[in-house]
């Protein structure tokens, strides 16, 4: 079969490789329907994510039919259409009875596919503890609409809801791409008087407002002093929550510097590069920071709410490609060019 090879020092290509089999009882083999590029996975051909291991298959994000089940997996069988959970977890260990999936501590715990073991950016996968990390998709919802169910769309709905939001709130989103564009979704579920998106590209901006999820939209460095503003819309408080999604040079200061005193902050963008916390600077506003990565314990819920068209993330793919145009297709998501947003990947 075909599939995505990180191949280490910022180096991946599009290969041949063996068709997964099952190794473990729990395990799941998929056959990938729609697969795509996320950011993090730029992120790994950078260098930037130490603990991806060179030839790993790429892809964390993508949904599929099940083909093989191990006989000791109950919830899926094959047939099965599913959208994958972009951590895979045990639900066992001390962090996964607590809800903190991210850090399951299983040899395959957390996010793995991908990154340090085989993902979707493939023909087919092998999925462990599949009944942990499958969620069936029903009939009537397609493959586009559920593509963003486990990781995308899963960190904006863990986001929104670490996020503390109270009805008729001001909440600010700092980043206007794919997963800032999820956490506005998701935020929204939470009936905040206004979302604020703010974002360098004004054709992502544009984007949030027409689809109604951001009333006011602004761009750092241009006219709009970011914290005047903010303010000016807030009675001079600041928002009542910021989630940071941009992972830029100055958004981390950005975000704590719009926030009101005793705002939640949400630090949801992976960096590069390391942060500085000016902690003299902010003495007396009293913040609360949450960081981390997402915790995907949502996705039955998300699934629920796309079914139920509360949450429809089919918006985002703005590009359509197969698997064999997939390089292309990396080039033209890494640079952001054509107002790609994301791309469905047929194999
Ligand atoms: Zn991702
Ligand atoms: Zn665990």
């Amino acid at each position: 079969m075909k599939a995505v090879v990180y191949k280490g020092n910022g180096q991946i290509a599009l290969e041949e490789h063996s068709v997964p089999a099952i190794v473990d009882e729990r395990d799941a083999i998929v056959k990938v329907t729609l697969t795509t590029i996320c950011s993090s996975d730029i992120h790994i051909k950078h260098g930037a994510v130490p603990r991806a291991v060179p030839g790993t298959i790429l892809g964390h994000e993508f949904v599929g039919r099940v083909v093989e089940t191990g006989n000791a997996v109950r919830k899926v069988k094959p047939g099965d259409r599913v959208a994958v959970n972009v951590e895979t977890f045990c639900g066992e260990c001390f962090f996964c009875k607590r809800g903190f999936l991210n850090n399951c501590t299983d040899a395959h715990g957390g996010w793995a596919l991908g990154c340090r073991i085989d993902g979707g950016q493939a023909e087919y996968v092998r999925i462990p503890f599949a009944d942990n990390g499958l969620t069936v998709i029903p009939d009537h919802v397609s493959d586009e609409q559920a593509l963003f169910n486990g990781d995308i769309l899963s960190t904006g709905y863990w986001a929104a809801k670490i996020g503390e939001i109270k009805p008729a709130d001001t909440v600010a989103v700092i980043g206007a791409g794919p997963t800032g564009l999820c956490t506005m979704l998701c935020a929204r579920l939470y009936t905040p008087a206004k979302i604020i998106a703010v974002d360098t590209d004004e054709y992502r901006l544009n984007l949030a407002k027409e689809k109604g999820l951001a009333d006011i939209t602004l761009v750092p460095g241009g006219e709009d002093d970011i914290e005047e503003k903010i303010r000016n819309v807030t009675d001079g408080r600041g928002a009542d929550t910021v989630f940071e999604v941009a992972g830029g040079k100055d958004t981390f200061q950005t975000a704590w510097q719009i926030a009101r005193p005793n705002a939640v902050v949400v630090i949801v963008a992976m960096y590069e590069e390391p942060q500085i916390l000016p902690l003299p600077d902010m003495y007396g506003k009293n913040l609360i920071f949450k960081t981390g990565g997402v915790d995907g314990n949502y996705c039955q819920e998300i699934m629920d709410l796309t079914a139920c068209s509360k949450l429809d993330s089919g918006f985002l793919i703005t590009h359509r490609c197969g698997l064999d145009e997939i390089m292309e297709a990396y080039e033209v998501f890494e640079n952001k060019k054509d107002h790609v947003i994301k791309y469905a990947v047929m194999p």
